[in-house]
């Protein structure tokens, strides 16, 4: 199937490799960085971007779930995988097995992993104000109960920063107080003797725009992959990041219009003159959303082609008609250098990130990396 495509993602591993020594470059030097490489690193191909990162001296990476981080350690024993969410107990076997590190979500989680009686590495969740899972990071008595339960060996603690890519002042001092109550807590367990073990508040936005704390380790997913998650937020430190990812098709077949005829399911689409038209190996089944019918624009020799009609399944229009030199077969870039990721989230009103991991598993992933 090697040289067979319909549509495809271009990633280029020289850019991921870009994007980290940026921000290598801002994090202090006592810092280490955790890569994150949830949802198959937003469908980058998460043990592709790990064996890259870990090539580049990455030695912790970061996973939403068990299934992820299971398939990562298939690819390195000795690197430290960090589960983010939440692993069912029937399960807990597994994370010592696999040597992971899983994430205690509350008090009760806590007590059943320690049941198991084996022992489990975690890092202890608080919550400082998102309200998502977590520890309160006022209740002490709890937090010191967890870090006495014999079977747990906790190893990091850790919390999440829920405004950090805003510059509103009311988000500001939230993110301020969030990590005045991370300090404190951990300075309280500091005098009571407590060894919580490695720590870790920011992610992306949290390390640009708050770039001084100096934490262990830095949670880094988004800007690894050299986008925005929303063409709004806000970076106060203007990192030069490129985006490592382009999605492309090819022209299946060109065809030509008269004045009045239509386009695609719905008649939605009308040639006011007469028109040169392309149709592309994309649709919505491969994740170019539908909401882009009639909206978005494609590249062709580096020339804007208007999406014309509704998007189908698996096929889509585009209109040609002022490139004269397109043929079939030529390529057709839907997500690349000119054509900004975020703005055609916005389009589909899709966060980023929420656009990239739509995109469906049949669109064939192409990596590219420059020897030098
Ligand atoms: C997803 C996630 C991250 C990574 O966030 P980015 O904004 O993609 O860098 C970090 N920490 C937690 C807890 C997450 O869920």
């Amino acid at each position: 199937m090697d040289n067979i495509r319909r549509c495809w993602l271009e990633i280029d591993l020289n850019k991921l490799e870009h994007n980290l020594m940026q921000f290598k470059n801002i994090v202090p030097k006592n810092t280490n960085i955790i890569a994150v490489l949830k949802a198959d690193a937003c469908n980058h191909g998460a043990t592709t971007l790990a064996r890259k990162l870990i090539s580049l001296g990455i030695n912790f990476l970061a996973v939403a779930c068990l299934e992820e981080a299971i398939e990562l350690r298939t690819i390195d024993n000795n690197i430290s995988i960090l589960i983010l969410g939440y692993t069912e107990i029937i399960n807990a076997n597994l994370l010592t097995k696999h040597n992971l590190i899983q994430t205690i979500v509350d008090y009760d989680y806590a007590l059943a992993l320690n049941q198991c009686n084996y022992a489990i590495n975690c890092h202890l969740k608080i919550d400082t104000g998102m309200h998502r899972i977590g520890v309160d990071a006022n209740r002490i008595d709890i937090i010191k109960e967890i870090y006495n339960l014999d079977n747990l060996n906790i190893t990091g603690i850790y919390s999440h920063l829920s405004v950090s890519d805003s510059n509103l002042v009311n988000n500001i001092e939230y993110t301020q107080n969030q990590i005045y109550a991370f300090d404190k807590l951990l300075s309280t367990l500091r005098n009571s003797n407590i060894n919580y073990g490695v720590t870790h508040l920011q992610s992306t936005y949290g390390i640009i725009n708050y770039p001084n704390l100096e934490y262990d380790y830095v949670r880094l997913g988004t800007g690894l992959y050299g986008f925005k998650s929303d063409v709004n937020d806000y970076m106060k430190i203007n990192l030069e990041l490129i985006p490592i990812l382009q999605f492309k098709c090819l022209i299946t077949s060109i065809k030509y219009l008269e004045k009045n005829d239509y386009v695609g399911y719905g008649n939605t689409y009308q040639a006011l003159t007469p028109r040169k038209i392309a149709i592309l190996n994309v649709g919505f089944g491969d994740g170019y959303k539908r909401s882009l019918s009639n909206k978005s624009l494609v590249y062709i020799h580096g020339k804007k082609a208007n999406v014309i009609g509704k998007i189908c399944m698996d096929q889509m229009m585009v209109d040609i008609t002022n490139i004269d030199e397109a043929k079939v077969n030529d390529v057709v870039t839907l997500i690349g250098d000119k054509i900004n990721i975020e703005s055609l989230a916005a389009t589909c009103n899709m966060m980023t990130n929420e656009f990239l991991v739509n995109i469906n598993k049949r669109v064939e992933k192409v990596y590219i990396q420059k020897k030098f």
